[in-house]
């Protein structure tokens, strides 16, 4: 049995391929790798042609004021467990990584059964679970850093190779697409999504070689950017990390039973144990042959990790571990960090929760200063499907937090944040602990200031939204969020808190200095959706 929405090349692909040449022509000469500058010769064609139409418009006010999580993955290798139980809930730990859709393939040895939603987890009914049977399941979690929210951008992707069927789910974003949407073309493939995961999915499927293995040498040297894949075959999951090992994926035991996850919360919350992390540049195989069923496969060689740097400062859960490190600590070691460079006279610190707890947490504990809760979130509220009335909108960040006026009256407040993104949210809050009768508002923010966008996965914004690039320097923030002092922490105090090689880290966001080259102008989420669209057959007699 296969689900409805399995990743078939669907029935007008031929007309589409037949016409993925009108702009393809336009972009062939555009490069990887080119400066800023060159890149804005050769695609100016592709910029206006963009400009002609808007893909969404965002309201920055309903924008939550932090970088979108990129996506989970998650795979399991267990015969005679419910392995799409084991997922499900192994994508449920992985949630705050994705929350626009969620996908899961199983195996049984012969063939491979795919369920996708749009929205949350817990979409998934108990019926999609029991037809979804087998021994081994890959399954994914989707915030679009490509593409936008529609059902056939929900991951894992299932296609039909050379090998047979082979399912795919990736985190991270590749950042030479539209070369290999010319070699796809070259090659008379078609898309059914406008994601760049569907084109490892359908170069994978095509590429040559006798082993999954194989293949995925064989590609692996063409993609660029950053992917921690989950795959999964008739008859093994495997795991595949980029060489640069921007976004993490971490292998863990479930008695005997391989897991692989996005982040080491998700095996432990299965009552598994991490064992590692996958190393850049590697391929993981699980397929219950030989003593151990897992083996490992060189990849394509790593010159130079580049972690996210986010995932320790933000994304990733705190109860996750990364090369060895709790984010707990660390960023309790980033609070700590923060009180050496920053010493406003105030009476209490807070953070803004959840994410800037640990780190409020650590700053207070090395003054010697109380730690107290002056923001109650409700934790709820992204999860409603009723909207807010108009006037319920301008309420803003009130309907996401409360202030505790009993904690702020008459206090002069630090109230500590892992990051500012736009600046939406920091000054409604710091108005909030205003009104609540906090005399003085300081700001102190555990990373540094974040002034380019991130093309390796993260939604953030667009360079002009960013309140740090947009403004000349701190002062003129600090002015724009009404706050009485503000101090970001450095990069060096950062790293420190971190205590890992810093050269083994991206810091493309803080410095405009990314990992490899990226194709700048089209870096946007929706870009390729956007060229995909203008590659369709004009109308008849057009
Ligand atoms: S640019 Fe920033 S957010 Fe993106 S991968 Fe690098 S460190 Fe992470």
């Amino acid at each position: 049995m296969r689900s409805a929405d399995a990743g078939v090349t669907s029935g007008d692909a031929k007309q589409r391929r037949d016409h993925q040449g009108r702009l393809g022509r336009m972009l062939a000469t555009s490069d990887v790798g080119a400066t800023p500058a060159e890149y804005s010769a050769t695609s100016d064609d592709v910029k206006s042609a963009m400009s002609v139409e808007t893909v969404e418009s965002v309201d920055a006010e309903d924008e939550p004021d932090r970088p979108r999580e990129a996506c989970g993955v998650f795979g399991v290798y267990a015969p005679g467990e419910d392995v799409a139980r084991l997922t499900f809930f192994g994508l449920f730990a992985l949630q705050h990584r994705g929350q626009e859709s969620a996908g899961i393939v199983t195996t049984d040895g012969d063939q491979l059964y795919q369920k996708r939603h749009l929205g949350l987890v817990q979409t998934f009914r108990e019926e999609d679970l029991m037809e979804l049977s087998g021994y081994a399941a890959i399954g994914h979690t989707r915030y679009s850093t490509t593409g936008s929210n529609r059902i056939e951008n929900a991951q894992p992707y299932l296609v039909d190779g050379t090998l047979g069927q082979l399912a795919l789910g990736h985190n991270g974003n590749l950042t030479n697409t539209l070369n290999l949407l010319d070699e796809l073309t070259r090659e008379n493939v078609a898309l059914d999504s406008t994601s760049d995961s569907e084109m490892i999915a359908r170069l994978l499927a095509i590429a040559p070689g006798a082993t999954i293995v194989e293949k995925l040498q064989y590609v692996m040297p063409k993609l660029q950017g950053a992917y921690s894949l989950t795959l999964l075959t008739p008859d093994a999951v495997i795991g595949v990390r980029d060489p640069h090992g921007v976004r993490p994926l971490a292998i863990g035991k479930l008695h005997d039973h391989w897991m692989i996850a996005s982040e080491t919360c998700a095996i432990e919350t299965l009552g598994g144990v991490a064992i590692r992390d996958v190393e850049p540049g590697e391929i993981i195989v699980i397929d219950g042959d030989g003593e151990d069923g897992l083996h490992s496969y060189p990849g394509q060689p790593s010159k130079q990790r580049a972690s996210c740097l986010f995932e320790y400062i933000y994304f990733a859960r705190p109860d996750s571990m990364m090369n060895n490190r709790s984010l707990y600590l660390a960023r309790q070691r980033m609070g700590q960090q923060l009180a050496q460079e920053y010493r406003p006279n105030v009476d209490v610190v807070i953070g803004v929760p959840d994410s800037a707890t640990p780190a409020a947490q650590g700053y207070a504990v090395a003054r010697g200063l109380p730690y107290a809760e002056g923001l109650v979130k409700n934790r709820y509220i992204a999860r409603t499907f009723i909207q807010p009335d108009q006037r319920l909108r301008q309420l803003g960040v009130k309907m996401k937090f409360n202030a505790l006026s009993a904690v702020l009256r008459g206090k002069s407040v630090l109230m500590i944040d892992d990051s500012i993104v736009r600046g939406t949210t920091v000054r409604p809050l710091v108005k909030l602990l205003r009104d609540a009768g906090a005399e003085e508002v300081h700001l102190g923010i555990s990373s540094p200031p974040f002034r380019h966008p991130c093309y390796l996965g993260l939604d953030v914004a667009r360079s002009a939204e960013l309140i740090a690039s947009r403004l000349p320097d701190v002062e003129a923030i600090r002015r724009e969020v009404n706050a009485d002092s503000l101090h970001y922490l450095s990069l060096d105090g950062l790293m420190n808190a971190i205590d890992l090689d810093h050269d083994t880290f991206c810091v493309g966001c803080f410095t405009g200095l990314y990992p490899m080259p990226v194709q700048m102008d089209l870096a946007d989420k929706f870009s390729l959706e956007q060229v995909l669209r203008l590659r369709e057959p004009e109308p008849a007699g057009a």
